[in-house]
């Protein structure tokens, strides 16, 4: 199997070809045809299976798709959301997407606690499409009115059982409140307990469902 037969852009397969990657891992196998549809995503995948190019990848592959014709090119609202439960994954997640964006116009920043706020700020002033973020850093930046959520389009759900177990239950929950109803939605976690099947029941719409 190759990237190529997955319905990917060349700007995205020269990225990845660039980064050595010759074949897609079986996670990106079966979630990146299926994101591309459009339909929300339940996947069971640990770190290390290539479970951030799988979403990531279909996911630029869409916003490429679909440019937003309705605001001028000088702005850059956020049409996806990634929330990750650690500074380290956010960095991660946010480094692989920098480098799968080199050849489109996109752009991405990242937030996350226990760092001073200001430079975070700055950088969401400038605008960003893909915003990757730890959940309660995020709402720091809705309270103090740096970030809008009326364009977001896709949210990534990273981890979710790591989220929960951070304690982050609430504040996901808050973030869902704010976001518009009509998104795609993709979660992915290493176990679907029951308070991941709840949320999943809660905030997403007959999700297709990908076990590696
Ligand atoms: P992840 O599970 O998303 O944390 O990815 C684990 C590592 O595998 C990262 O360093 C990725 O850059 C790398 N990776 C992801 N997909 C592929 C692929 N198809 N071929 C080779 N390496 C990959």
């Amino acid at each position: 199997m190759h990237f190529a037969e997955l319905g990917l852009s060349p700007e995205i397969l020269r990225a990845i070809e660039e980064m050595g990657y010759t074949e897609p891992t079986p996670i990106q196998a079966k979630a990146i045809p299926l994101v591309l549809t459009g339909r929300d995503l339940l996947a069971a995948a640990q770190t290390g299976t290539g479970k951030t190019a799988a979403f990531v990848l279909p996911l630029l592959e869409r916003l490429k798709k679909f440019a937003n014709s309705s605001v001028s090119p000088a702005m850059h609202p956020v049409r996806v959301l990634v929330l990750t439960p650690t500074r380290e994954l956010a960095d991660q997640i946010g480094v692989n997407v920098r480098a799968y964006t080199k050849y489109l116009p996109l752009r991405s920043a990242t937030v996350f606690g226990g760092v001073n706020m200001d430079p975070q700020v700055q950088e969401l002033r400038r605008g960003a499409e893909i915003l990757i973020a730890t959940p309660g850093r995020l709402l720091d930046h809705v309270q103090q009115k740096t970030v809008q959520f009326n364009k977001v389009e896709m949210l990534v759900l990273d981890e979710a059982d790591r989220m929960l177990d951070m304690g982050f239950i609430q504040d996901i929950r808050k973030i869902l409140s704010l976001l518009p109803k009509e998104r795609q939605t993709l979660l992915f976690s290493a176990t679907f307990a029951p308070e991941i099947k709840r949320l999943a029941a809660d905030f997403m719409r007959s999700p297709e469902t990908v076990e590696v």
